[in-house]
């Protein structure tokens, strides 16, 4: 066959109903609110970190509830957990509490560790 030097890329269609989701029924179950989210990105535009950074929290929520988790434990850590998100969620979203969840479910217990360890500071 002929080198044209490129090559066709891999297709990036997510297929749903093959994603793992049991995390995000979790997620779900721990902050009910979650459900209502529009993805209108409000939380992103008024992040402080996002001012800054790459961080993007919309992204995190997408990633997660596609089942995609490599490396959000990371990208999530970068979160202050300042609230702002909360603050202007036009539908009433608790973000800081999907953060934390989203943190715990992705960790497990050593990160409830630390987090009790650092409330009990
Ligand atoms: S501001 Fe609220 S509704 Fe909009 S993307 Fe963020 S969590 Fe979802
Ligand atoms: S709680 Fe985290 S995601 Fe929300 S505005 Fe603050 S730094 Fe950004």
């Amino acid at each position: 066959m002929k080198n044209f030097g490129f090559k066709i890329s891999k297709p990036r269609a997510i297929d749903l109903d093959k994603a793992d989701t049991s995390l995000y029924k979790k997620l779900i179950r721990h902050v009910p609110s979650l459900e209502r989210c529009m993805m209108c990105g409000g939380c992103t535009a008024t992040c402080s970190v996002n001012n800054h950074t790459d961080f993007n929290i919309r992204k995190c929520h997408l990633m997660f509830r596609r089942g995609q988790l490599d490396g959000l434990a990371a990208e999530l850590d970068k979160c202050m957990l300042c609230g702002k998100c909360s603050l202007v969620c036009p539908r009433g979203v608790n973000t800081r509490a999907v953060i934390m969840n989203m943190r715990i479910l992705l960790g497990g217990a050593s990160y409830e560790r630390r987090v009790s360890h650092a409330v009990r500071k």
